[in-house]
C-alpha cells in the first residue's frame, strides 16, 4: 500500500473514531436520562428494554472503536492492510468498505462459518 492510501485511510479512521466517540457519549447520556426516571413504575418494562438497546449499541461501538485503534497502530507500524490471520494483503476495495477490518474476506468467511 502506498503512502497516499495510508494517509487517506488514517483520515477516514480518525473521522470514524470521533463520530463513534460522540455517538457513544450520546447513548450514555440517554441511559443516564432514562435512569433518572426510575421510581415511576408505570413504564418500567419498556424502560428496561430501551436501556438494553442503548447498552448494546454502546458495546458494538466499543468493538468497532478498538478495531479502529488497532488499525491506527497498524498504520504506524506499516502493517495496515494485512490480514491478521493469514497475513495476505486485504484488497483496497474491502478496506474502502470497512477500513478497520482485521481479516481478508476468506478468513472472515471462515470465521463466520465456524460460528454457525
Ligand atoms: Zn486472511
Amino acid at each position: 500500500m502506498n503512502k497516499q492510501n495510508l494517509t487517506m485511510f488514517k483520515k477516514v479512521l480518525m473521522q470514524k473514531k470521533t463520530e463513534l466517540l460522540n455517538k457513544t457519549g450520546n447513548s450514555q447520556r440517554m441511559v443516564a436520562a432514562l435512569n433518572t426516571n426510575v421510581g415511576d413504575e408505570i413504564d418500567t418494562a419498556s424502560q428496561n428494554s430501551e436501556k438494553e438497546i442503548y447498552f448494546e449499541i454502546a458495546s458494538n461501538d466499543k468493538i468497532t472503536l478498538s478495531a479502529i485503534d488497532d488499525s491506527l497502530v497498524k498504520i504506524e507500524k506499516s502493517t495496515y492492510g494485512c490480514c491478521e490471520n493469514c497475513n495476505s494483503v486485504i484488497p483496497i476495495k474491502r478496506l474502502d468498505a470497512i477500513p478497520w477490518t482485521r481479516y481478508c474476506i476468506r478468513c472472515q468467511e471462515e470465521a463466520e462459518g465456524l460460528r454457525r
